[in-house]
């Protein structure tokens, strides 16, 4: 068993997990509900972890991930106002500040 990803919030932890899940990957969730004892344990410690059950399977769901995370945070996209590619960081345009659509 490996540990796939972790993170602060939950909701990224479940999106990995169902990608995961999705694709026939076994996988466990651990301190999903863990929200008390924090004071005694390091915030860290409390963070939701996805483990992959099988070492085999844990190339495959990493690829995964890195796919499905990169697609939605780091497409360039272009301004609609002015036409102006943009970085994905960014909420608007650099050029002509029109939101991001
Ligand atoms: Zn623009």
């Amino acid at each position: 068993m490996k540990l796939l990803y972790t993170h602060e919030n939950p909701i990224l932890v479940g999106n990995a997990k169902n990608i995961v899940e999705n694709s026939g990957i076994e996988v466990i969730m651990k301190n999903e509900y863990v929200s008390g004892g924090i004071g005694e344990l390091s915030p860290h410690d409390t963070w939701p972890e996805l483990w992959v059950a099988n070492d085999a399977d844990y190339e495959r769901a990493e690829k995964l991930l890195q796919k499905a995370f990169n697609q939605e945070n780091t497409k360039e996209w272009r301004c609609t106002h002015c036409g102006e590619l943009n970085d994905a960081s960014f909420d608007f345009c650099w050029k002509c500040q029109s939101g991001r659509m």
